[in-house]
């Protein structure tokens, strides 16, 4: 079947007064429906300018991005408008995307009436139906964003995301902005829409443990990359990159295996205006050998579906590596 979402060799450049700023380079990976992607790394690593890149936000300088089979790389405004009904976003501060002069039943009958979806009596169904989908009580329709705390505001921006029944959502640190315990909620509200709905969920965060509880698969982001990819169980349990395990390292841990104790992350970011040459984690890897330097990694599968660039990825074959694992 053909994935909802593909993106192939994407690659976003930035021009700024500094320079040329490559914010994404190369990334491709594919959604399936139902599913959800984690994509995770660091501030500045890309992720929200894939997410931005996806919904044609921002124009890519390479690469290609498919909606099912539609290729909306080079979409035009009035294709793009069809294709949201497909693809909608959701941002970490939905306070500051919504309207507040508009009330809540406003906002959420906006996209139905841009596309024409139904009469002003359905949309205002509509309208209830979506409160009740993110868990909001009717009369929420006839109150404005800023009346709602943080995680309600939240469910409003999922239940205007939702309105035009997409078949993937991009969620961008949605709950990064939210109380430990409101995070929950609103993670378990995601994992039941997507369960009834079959909707695709493109995950951007920074919270490895919320990535994790939310995905099924995850991409890890270093520098504009994906130096890893793969499905969050095996990613967790062994992962190859050195900066997975960094990054994983550095996580604290609630339960699970505990990940292989590695010297973590130590080092600035490089700069983006002035990127490492080789691969560009070789300023902080702790293997990183003269080729590091030299040559960047191509990405390799090492198992189906399990995907690093890493010219020295942690394959557990040696046996050095497996005794760390069984002595966890
Ligand atoms: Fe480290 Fe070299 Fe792998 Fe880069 S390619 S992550 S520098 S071992
Ligand atoms: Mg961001």
């Amino acid at each position: 079947t053909v994935p909802v979402l593909s993106v192939c060799g994407l690659s976003v450049d930035y021009a700024t007064a500094r320079g040329v700023v490559h914010a994404l380079d190369d990334v491709s990976f594919e959604l399936a429906s139902g599913e959800t992607l984690g994509i995770v790394g660091e501030s500045g690593c890309g992720k929200s300018t894939l997410a931005r890149a996806v919904v044609r936000l921002v124009d890519p300088s390479a690469g290609t991005i498919r909606l099912g089979e539609e290729d909306i790389t080079h979409a035009s405004r009035r294709q793009l408008r069809a294709a949201r009904r497909d693809i909608q976003m959701v941002l970490q501060d939905p306070a500051a995307s919504l309207d507040p002069r508009w009330t809540v039943g406003e906002l959420l009958a906006e996209p139905l009436a841009i596309h024409r979806i139904g009469s002003r009596a359905e949309r205002r169904g509509r309208v209830a139906d979506l409160l009740r989908k993110v868990g909001l009580p009717p009369e929420a329709a006839g109150r404005r964003p800023h009346e709602f705390s943080g995680g309600q505001r939240q469910r409003i921006g999922i239940a205007r995301a939702l309105a035009l029944e997409p078949k993937i959502v991009v969620l961008d640190e949605p709950v990064s902005a939210l109380d430990v315990s409101v995070q929950a909620q609103i993670l378990n509200l995601l994992t039941d829409l997507q369960r009834t709905l079959g909707v695709s969920f493109l995950f951007i965060g920074h919270d490895l443990s919320v990535v994790e509880y939310i995905s099924d698969r995850v991409a890890v982001m270093y520098l504009g990359r994906i130096v890893e990819l793969g499905d969050r169980d095996s990613l967790w349990r062994r992962p190859a990159h050195p900066y997975t395990r960094a990054l994983l390292d550095a996580a604290p841990r609630i339960d699970g295996p505990a990940v292989p104790t590695g010297p973590g992350l130590s080092g600035d970011t490089p700069s983006p205006y002035d990127l490492p040459t080789g691969c560009r984690f070789h300023t902080r890897c702790p293997i990183a050998t003269e080729l590091c330097r030299h040559e960047a990694p191509a990405t390799r599968e090492l198992s189906p579906g399990h995907l690093v660039a890493c010219h020295f990825p942690d394959t557990g074959a040696e046996p050095s590596s497996s005794a760390r694992f069984g002595s966890g």
